[in-house]
């Protein structure tokens, strides 16, 4: 049985650097949904018709196994514009959960905007990233977005992350041209998980 500590060992002494690091600080990638891990289907209000990218759990593996983990964050615009139900919404991202740890993939949590117009939870702005941030111990510094439109390079650049890749997969939207262009541009998750493991 342990004996009673005297109150002066209750006390922590001072700890050196190294030992300062209580909580790990995960390094996440911030996934846009649609046109980055599934197809892009306008208000998409159907689980069956989620059909996952080529490439997106090759790439999600490598990230994986180099430590990273996941976080959805999708503006989900359609629910306000009553196109989308939140019942659906719910069922599609299990759906999404469900094949992903078929694939031996985990997602931290799922974030999603119902709003429309200017919002702060709504990319490009980045609220959806600072929620995560207040959920886990996230290390935004080290942490990337990838999405398919400049609203989620935005967001990500807003968030302080550390880069934003923007998948070519969705035509150019003439409705982002007012935000900045992203940097940098990957065809898939593998191309975008192989210039992230690059750096
Ligand atoms: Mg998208």
């Amino acid at each position: 049985m342990d004996k009673p500590r005297k109150e002066s060992q209750l006390v922590d002494k001072p700890r050196k650097e190294s030992q300062l690091v209580d909580k790990p600080q995960k390094k996440v990638i911030f996934l846009d949904r649609d046109g980055t891990i599934i197809e892009n289907v306008l208000y998409l209000n159907d689980p069956l018709k989620v059909k996952f990218l080529p490439h997106t759990f090759e790439g999600m593996r490598q990230l994986a196994e180099a430590g990273f983990e996941f976080a959805i964050v999708t503006n989900q615009s359609g629910i306000v514009r009553g196109l989308v139900t939140d019942e659906n919404l719910t069922a599609i991202h299990k759906k999404i959960e469900n094949e992903l740890v078929e694939q031996g993939l985990k997602i931290l949590k799922f974030y999603h905007a119902p709003f429309k117009g200017e919002h702060p939870m709504r990319k490009p702005n980045p609220g959806m990233i600072f929620q995560a941030a207040k959920d886990f111990p996230i290390d935004l510094k080290e942490s990337w977005i990838f999405g398919d439109r400049r609203v989620d390079t935005e967001a990500g650049r807003k968030a302080g992350l550390k880069g934003s890749i923007q998948f070519t997969t969705t035509e150019y939207l003439e409705m982002d041209a007012h935000l900045p262009e992203s940097e940098v541009t990957a065809a898939d998750m593998l191309e975008a998980a192989n210039f992230v493991l690059s750096f």
